[in-house]
């Protein structure tokens, strides 16, 4: 059993793709053991490439408002309890000010599917902000937007789109979303982001409601077929006014077994520890970084806009997950013989 394991985890690490059963091997064989064993493989792969440099972007949250109504999302449009907000042009680029200043040379500007934001409002902004920040990259995550829309923001200069496929099974999308939204469409999506010529992400939650094995070794086998620049994955929290309110939240262990295996399927993608992981546990950046990971997002939003984009229970938001707490998270890096750099954080090799 085990041997098997290690000849799957070996194959992985010289190959980087397996078939969709050893996928499923190995996501059943997940323990302790083999944790560690893939996390040393997936640092051995990472260093290779980017070496300790840890990547950090700006993450500016503009708006909650949301048209669509994702089951598990707090934003979700039917959630009437949410104090919805949005954030001004001035008030974005007064974040990338701030931003800049602190050493953060990407911004990501990431919102519900709002209205507000036309391809005018956008373009011109993206154009402001490249054109007063030339050394820096531009993500989005906004959403589905047809793809003329991602067309245009992209020849606007927006560099980068992060999308989750969410699930890459049929049945399990269907049960996370309302009908309106398919699996269909979002990948779709994706492929139009990767034709375009954006540095695509795609991502999926850890122990969403419904995931099995099955579906996982699904996320794992799509993510090697379409080879996206980069991949957020986080464990899925409750968010209490939503219908899973009192499903149980993903593991932190199973998280980080999954990044290692997704540095391992693309050695050079670039990998955040996201916030979900950092809320559920105080070292859940530190055991993301062992684990692979070389992107860092933390939040240049205002005080009162973070607290009200709540996707889930408890959000982090104080501590290294705020940006202006920079000295803090590049203490933590020092500490685990990482290091933050000052640079776009561009995929490598
Ligand atoms: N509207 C944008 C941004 C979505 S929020 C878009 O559709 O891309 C970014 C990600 O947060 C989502 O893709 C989802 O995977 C994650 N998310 C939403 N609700 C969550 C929850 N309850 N727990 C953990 N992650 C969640």
């Amino acid at each position: 059993m085990r041997e098997r394991l290690v000849f799957i985890a070996d194959k992985l690490y010289k190959n980087h793709n397996l078939a969709l059963g050893e996928y499923a091997e190995l996501i059943d064989g997940y323990d302790a053991e083999m944790e560690e064993l893939l996390a040393k493989r997936a640092r051995t792969v990472r260093e290779e490439i980017y070496g300790k440099d840890v990547f950090i972007r700006g993450l500016i949250e503009i708006s909650n408002y949301c048209k669509n109504d994702c089951f598990y999302c707090g934003i979700r449009r039917s959630n009437k309890a949410c104090e919805r907000y949005r954030l001004s042009r001035e008030e974005i680029l007064s974040c990338c000010a701030e931003g800049y200043t602190l050493g953060f040379r990407t911004f990501v500007m990431q919102g519900g599917e709002d209205a507000f934001y036309t391809d005018d409002f956008l373009c011109d902004l993206i154009k402001e902000m490249k054109a007063t920040y030339p050394d820096c990259a531009v993500t989005l995550s906004l959403g589905e937007r047809g793809k003329e829309s991602f067309g245009r923001l992209f020849e606007a200069g927006a560099d980068r789109y992060l999308l989750r496929h969410e699930t890459a099974d049929e049945e399990h999308y269907a049960s996370l979303h309302p009908a309106e939204l398919t699996l269909a469409n979002r990948l779709q999506a994706l492929r139009d982001l990767k034709e375009i010529g954006f540095q695509t992400g795609c991502g999926f939650m850890v122990g969403s409601p419904g995931q099995t094995t099955e579906t996982l070794a699904k996320d794992l086998k799509w993510i090697e077929e379409f080879q996206p620049a980069m991949c957020g994955i986080g464990p899925f929290i409750p968010h209490h006014a939503t219908q899973f309110a009192q499903d149980k939240a993903g593991d932190v262990g199973l998280t980080c077994y999954l990044l290692s295996i997704i540095r391992l399927i693309k050695p050079n993608i670039l990998l955040p520890a996201t916030t979900a992981l950092a809320t559920l546990d105080e070292k859940g950046c530190e055991k993301g970084i062992l684990a692979g990971v070389n992107v860092v997002m933390p939040n240049l939003s205002p005080m009162s806009a973070k607290q009200k984009y709540e996707l889930y229970d408890n959000k982090a938001y104080g501590g290294s997950e705020a940006a202006k707490n920079v000295e803090e998270l590049k203490a933590r890096m020092d500490a685990i013989g990482y290091r933050v750099v000052t640079d776009r954080g561009d995929v490598r090799g």
